[in-house]
């Protein structure tokens, strides 16, 4: 018998293989996560862990892998509900003929509203805890999110002409301090601003959120260098690259976020690394939209931290992190010319870890630690599609698909238990996406 009487906790998910991804590549055997009120107050193995700890709640997952929730770093989530709506074209024509005309029908309070739900429905299925999200109406997504206890930066949206959300530059700038204001100390929802890209922002607009990202303490999301094309419209009109205006502004910092990234130099990729800049890689958005490549593996070597996003479901067609990180590994070989580069421990990182530094969230989550939130998937090896079973990591990223994640727990809540959404009812988020598509096949 045990000396001391075991500890009373909340929860013990016992696993078959765990993999904290700090440290770096490690697969631990059965292993217990031991939570207590939201965190992980312990790891170790389950006999030890069983010794210690009287769970409240106690889940065996025998089969299983048990990994960090994943963290989408750059979506569009509204857009969910017009994911497919037109594919197959150049990226200027599917904006400007198609996806902004849909929008400007039907954007709104309640479009936002229900393409979140339907977005975290499907981020949960796939073992996704976390997203960095940039679209109007954060005040709307951010309550979605909170109301849904979902995690997730939301983006306060600036851009130089007026939308639905706001008319004047004074007016972007007042939301955005009225939502930031609005969840401060929240939980689950923290902001960023979100400058679209820097061909729709003024150099008036980027001094303005170099000070607020400043004086708020908050990251700068956006699109940069998504083609070719961008940057050659910027050196015709200001005489400098995108990134080169951005230095000027000074906003090539630890708190950017800068979404795409597929046209750089080895100078802006050193600057990168110098000034702590993240990039979010969107490989599946950058082929479906040949917009270029991101030079990932360049990145990776200069020390850049590199995280991983879907974008727009608009552009992908899904919010599926295991499509990610496997499209991710690939091309960055075939962009690196080296089968060695950016493998499959790597790429769990980038969806993982990476994404939650490039958020500003790597104290709180990204890894299974002790301290850190019990934000966690797990997902299911014994399927004849992933077996047999020689490395849990590669098997992860290169043969498993989001259909195989079993569980999903947020804070310390579970929700998603044997596939099944705990606390969001499919059928009326399904009824709900059936009555937008109407809407919007109609025009
Ligand atoms: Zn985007």
């Amino acid at each position: 018998m045990s000396p001391t009487t075991p500890q009373l906790v909340d929860l013990m998910i016992e696993a078959r293989w765990v993999v904290p991804v700090e440290p770096h590549a490690v697969v631990l055997e059965d292993h217990a996560v031991v939570v207590q009120d939201s965190v992980i107050v312990a790891l170790l193995p389950i006999a030890e862990a069983r010794a210690a700890y009287a769970p409240l709640e106690r889940v065996e997952l025998r089969e299983h892998v048990l990994i960090p929730g994943l963290i989408n770093s750059h979506t569009h989530n509204p857009m969910t509900l017009l994911r497919g709506l037109a594919d197959d074209l150049p990226l200027m024509v599917w904006l400007q003929q198609h996806i902004w005309p849909a929008e400007a029908k039907v954007i709104g309070p309640e479009f936002v509203r229900d393409g979140v739900e339907l977005a975290v429905a499907e981020m949960l299925r796939g073992g996704t805890t976390c997203a960095n999200e940039n679209y109007f109406f954060p005040d709307v997504i951010g309550a979605t999110y909170r109301r849904m206890g979902f995690r997730a930066v939301v983006g306060l949206p600036v851009i130089e002409f007026p939308t639905a959300w706001a008319t004047t530059q004074d007016d972007y700038f007042e939301r955005a301090c009225e939502v930031h204001d609005s969840f401060r100390g929240d939980p689950l929802v923290s902001t960023a601003f979100a400058p679209h890209a820097p061909y729709t922002v003024s150099d008036e607009s980027f001094e303005r959120i170099r000070v607020l990202s400043d004086q708020l303490d908050i990251p700068v999301h956006l699109h940069m260098h998504e083609t070719a094309h961008e940057v050659t419209e910027e050196k015709n009109k200001s005489g400098l690259r995108p990134f080169q205006r951005l230095q000027k502004l000074g906003l090539i910092n630890d708190r950017l976020i800068a979404v795409h990234m597929t046209q750089l130099t080895d100078g802006e990729i050193a600057a990168c690394a110098e000034a702590g800049v993240s990039v979010v890689h969107c490989p599946e958005s950058n082929l479906k939209l040949a917009s270029g490549f991101c030079p990932a593996e360049k990145l990776r070597q200069a020390g850049v931290n590199v995280a991983l996003g879907t974008d727009g479901c608009a552009s992908n067609n899904d919010l599926d992190m295991f499509g990610e990180m496997r499209t991710a590994a690939l091309l960055a070989k075939a962009v690196a010319g080296d089968a060695a580069a950016f493998d499959a421990a790597y790429a769990l990182r980038t969806a993982t870890l990476n994404g939650a530094k490039a958020i500003g969230l790597d104290a709180k989550i990204g890894s299974l630690e002790v301290g850190k939130q019990a934000d966690l998937a797990a997902v299911r090896l014994s399927d004849l599609e992933t077996q047999p079973l020689f490395h849990v990591i590669s098997q992860l990223v290169y043969a498993a698909s989001r259909h195989q994640v079993s569980d999903v727990w947020i804070a310390g809540r579970r929700k998603l238990a044997d596939r099944v959404l705990l606390d969001i009812d499919t059928d009326a988020v399904l009824a709900r996406t059936h009555a937008w598509r109407e809407r919007i096949a109609a025009h």
